[in-house]
């Protein structure tokens, strides 16, 4: 099932025909799409289809079977070769993200920034005012609640400036009611700052919110690839219907 879900103009980030095979095993398989600049494409399916795997080729922390990929149109991984992570300016959110305990808020957002004391201390004071958190920027993290850390962490993660941001379920330790306010922020400000998200759920309804193209993977392969609206109203099989029939 190779399809080409690439799309004009210059897509910032491009993945062509990853594969991931663990002996005989394909965990991904033939797995290509593109996101343009300020766009988020989220990769949706059930726990165990492939999308962390898919996640951890562009960052470059697990190597491909197969395939490549490309950031401005220049190849990071291919065959024979690999860009290494820290080079590859991509940045990364888990729903694991742990701040540094024994960093301020200030210092936990600077720490991977590169340039004067001074151009460092105005990017941390843009970006914690961006996530309102400027009058926390002396705390430490355990001073903060769960959504306010969550804050720091997207504050960090966007500091060096990364081409493309990578979030892997980055909301599901969030309760309810926090979780609909930071899903909104943190889409304004990955659109503010122009960043390439690809964002990776298991929740249709998380999918439908905040991607402008949804990839639908199953058993590896992307199955159906297209906008909220068409995934949602144009169901490619019985089974993707069944996947989103649980939401209203
Ligand atoms: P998802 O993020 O969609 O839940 P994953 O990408 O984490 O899925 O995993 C896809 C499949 O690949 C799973 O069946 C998982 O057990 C398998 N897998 C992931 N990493 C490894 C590994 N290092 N060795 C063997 N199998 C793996
Ligand atoms: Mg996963």
């Amino acid at each position: 099932m190779s399809q080409d879900h690439t799309q004009s103009p210059q897509p910032r980030l491009e993945v062509r025909n990853l594969t991931r095979r663990f002996g005989d095993r394909e965990v991904v398989r033939d797995v290509s799409f593109s996101v343009a600049p300020g766009q988020v494409t989220c990769l949706l399916g059930p726990s165990g289809c492939g999308k962390s795997t898919t996640l951890r080729m562009i960052a470059g922390v697990d190597r491909q079977s197969s395939g490549e990929v490309y950031v401005d149109g220049e190849m990071i991984c291919g065959p024979n070769f690999s860009l290494p992570p820290e080079k590859r300016r991509i940045g990364l959110m888990f729903q694991d993200f742990a701040l540094f305990p024994h960093l301020s808020v200030a210092d936990n957002v600077s720490f991977g920034l590169e340039g004067s004391k001074a151009e460092k201390r105005a990017r941390v004071a843009e970006l914690l005012e961006k996530v309102g958190l400027s009058w926390a920027m002396d705390d430490f993290p355990h001073m903060l609640s769960g959504g306010e850390q969550q804050r720091v962490a997207l504050a960090r993660a966007l500091a060096p400036r990364p081409r493309i941001m990578l979030m892997d379920e980055p909301f599901s330790g969030l309760d309810n009611r926090l979780r609909d306010d930071i899903r909104d922020e943190t889409l304004a400000l990955l659109k503010d700052e122009g960043t390439a998200v690809v964002l990776v759920t298991h929740e249709p309804e998380e999918a439908l919110r905040m991607g402008q193209e949804i990839a639908l993977m199953r058993d590896g392969s992307i199955v159906q690839f297209g906008t909220p609206y068409n995934i949602y109203n144009a169901p490619v099989d019985r089974e993707a219907m069944a996947f989103f029939s649980d939401i209203n």
